[in-house]
């Protein structure tokens, strides 16, 4: 996928953030005027304002202009979808990798959308359960499929740099939508998407 510089930043939002993150760095007990941290404030309220666009992003726009008419009718999945999203207790970051099938149900979505989708719910203040959530129900509520499943497997800073500092526990959670809730179709989505391509 190409990478999408995200350039429209609000004056306003991005001069109140960095001040903000000015205090904060001086409050952490930092000197904001030395040579490495002079742009830092600036540069922490853009690199924030890009990880959260995703609210002002319409996943269910972005299905909709690329959905097609189309007969077939077995599962569609897409899967090692990179994601990368902050934990709304902590903002800090988790990361891992999204797997989300459907069967059609008279209409296919181009592919390249369903990671699109993935990253305008991922870029918000999030928990992972939610984000699991979000993206099922966009899917299952646009596209109208048969069926629809998402899992959603993470590592989360929050527990790996601090607390518990678990650093090779990962959390997965899922949710079956339709022909999924079915355990057969479920379990042969399970075995595709654990299996490795040769
Ligand atoms: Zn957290």
């Amino acid at each position: 996928m190409p990478y999408q510089k995200f350039e429209e930043y609000n004056i306003k939002v991005t001069d109140d953030v960095k001040q903000r993150y000015e205090q904060i760095i001086k409050d952490l007990g930092e000197d904001t005027t030395r040579d490495g941290l002079l742009k830092t404030p600036e540069r922490a309220s853009k690199a924030m304002q890009f990880l959260t666009q995703g609210y002002n992003q319409d996943a269910a726009e972005i299905l909709k202009s690329a959905m097609f008419k189309e007969s077939y009718n077995e599962m569609v999945i897409v899967k090692d979808i990179e994601l990368y999203s902050l934990c709304e207790h902590h903002i800090l970051p988790f990361f891992g990798k999204a797997h989300i099938a459907y069967i059609p149900n008279g209409h296919i979505v181009g592919l390249s959308k369903i990671p699109r989708i993935v990253d305008v719910f991922s870029r918000r203040l999030q928990v992972q359960e939610r984000l699991t959530e979000q993206i099922l129900d966009c899917i299952n509520d646009t596209l109208k499929p048969e069926g629809v499943a998402v899992v959603i497997e993470a590592s989360h800073m929050c527990m790996m740099m601090r607390g518990v500092q678990k650093q090779n526990s990962t959390t997965t959670t899922s949710g079956f939508r339709g022909a999924f809730e079915k355990m057969e179709t479920r379990t042969e989505f399970l075995k595709l998407i654990s299996e490795k391509l040769s």
